[in-house]
């Protein structure tokens, strides 16, 4: 029989009558002829207020006892899912993800699946029983209970669907689907009906925040389908899979706009060799994680360096180099935190050309100034001033036609 993971985020379960609602969505796949396997995530706000529950206590919890706390919130879950699933007259069983032997590292917080007890399992699917998972935890060899990181279900129902050879992923979810630009700020932006992983995680790293990126890398490495789809409407939502010919068409798949960060020039650095690697030992040491670096040189003797960051970080990132601007006989150090940064994604940028004049163009067209500009082989990103960031997402997505399905854009050679 084929197997199918669904799985459904905390506002698909946050109250009786959404999890009775998510449970009849279950028994459907399992008339289907599916053996079904649920992940579920903490209900509504749950970890939110079990993390105020914790600094209340403690400014500085143990992480281990954190771990200890939160895995609590999805226990909840799908205990009372199964209960739903019984009064439906199903044969549901709940396990935490210490019972089905999810074994992670001991990152505390942040841990890592090594390992997934599947034959346990299959045994309780071959009984004909929905398994219920209780997503975001595992267990580590010595048996502390671990947490995978925020929205870190979505990483155990791809780990289980990998683990276990479903057909498919499911990931049910409050939106239709992803869609090319956040349908808040376009409106109109269409649904996309299929993206490649390589897509969604870069834009997912810019902000498009639908899936766990660890989960899209998981659903990569071991070729996991995964369909992002409504939970309350029948519709067919996103498939993530493996890149197919016919992607390379589709030019711009998706724009996307991140507000929360900040950007930090070192202007004048000396140009030598082990400057740049002190910088970013620094910015390292800070534990700050950095992006979009560039360095250039400016005659002989004198090299610039520029790299974006999260607004959060904004702080100790400028300590970190405060600290050396002397050391690297450093002119200037200017920072922005006014900044926002659009960025398009396709993977059809490989092969046609034009992507970068268009998107220029747009934001020249809508007397946007660009910052600064950096490229990947599937992304074009431009730093824009964050008071025009709508309006650039609006015209590059405007530019690459986000409005329509791909088949109805203009042809490009
Ligand atoms: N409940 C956890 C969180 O809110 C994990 C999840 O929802 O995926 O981050
Ligand atoms: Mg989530």
């Amino acid at each position: 029989m084929a197997i199918v993971v669904q799985k459904f985020g905390g506002t698909s379960v946050a109250d009786a009558e959404k999890i009775r609602r998510a449970a009849e969505r279950v028994i459907k796949a399992v008339k289907n002829g599916y053996q079904v396997i649920v992940v579920a995530s903490a209900r509504g706000k749950q970890t939110d207020k079990l993390i105020a529950d914790a600094l209340e206590l403690n400014p500085d919890p143990p992480k281990r006892e954190m771990d200890q706390l939160l895995s609590t919130g999805e226990q909840q879950t799908v205990s009372l899912f199964a209960m739903a699933l019984d009064a439906l007259g199903c044969d549901a069983i709940s396990f935490t993800g210490s019972q089905i032997r999810m074994i992670t590292d001991n990152a505390y917080t942040k841990a890592r699946i090594k390992s997934i007890d599947a034959e346990r399992i299959h045994k309780q699917l071959d009984k004909g029983r929905i398994v219920l998972v209780a997503g975001f935890q595992g267990v580590d060899e010595d048996g502390n209970i671990t947490t995978l990181g925020r929205g870190g279900s979505d990483t155990t129902a791809v780990a289980l669907a990998a683990a276990l050879g479903a057909e498919e992923c499911e990931i049910f979810t409050d939106v239709d689907g992803i869609h090319a630009a956040d349908p808040r700020i376009c409106k109109g932006a269409v649904k996309l009906d299929q993206i490649s992983y390589d897509e969604i995680l870069e834009m997912a790293s810019l902000g498009a925040g639908v899936m766990h990126p660890r989960a899209v890398e998981f659903g990569k490495k071991y070729d996991v389908k995964i369909h992002v789809r409504s939970s309350s409407r029948e519709k067919h939502g996103t498939i993530i899979t493996h890149e197919v010919p016919q992607m390379e068409d589709i030019v711009v798949s998706g724009a996307t706009i991140q507000k929360d960060l900040a950007k930090i020039d070192l202007v004048g650095v000396d140009n030598k060799p082990g400057n740049a690697a002190k910088i970013f030992a620094s910015l390292a040491s800070a534990k700050v994680v950095v992006s979009d670096i560039v360095q250039t040189e400016v005659g002989p003797e004198k090299a610039n360096v520029s790299f974006i960051i999260g607004i959060s970080d904004l702080s100790v990132a400028k300590q970190a180099v405060e600290r050396i601007k002397a050391e690297l006989n450093c002119n200037t150090i200017f920072v922005r935190d006014d900044i926002a940064e659009v960025s398009v994604v396709g993977v059809g940028m490989r092969t046609h050309y034009g992507v970068a004049e268009k998107m220029f163009g747009a934001l020249a067209e809508a007397n946007i100034n660009i910052d600064s500009i950096t490229t990947s082989e599937i992304r074009i990103s431009c730093v824009v001033d964050k008071k025009q960031a709508d309006k650039a997402l609006q015209a590059v997505s405007a530019a690459f036609e986000l409005d329509k399905l791909p088949e109805r854009r203009a042809k490009k050679d």
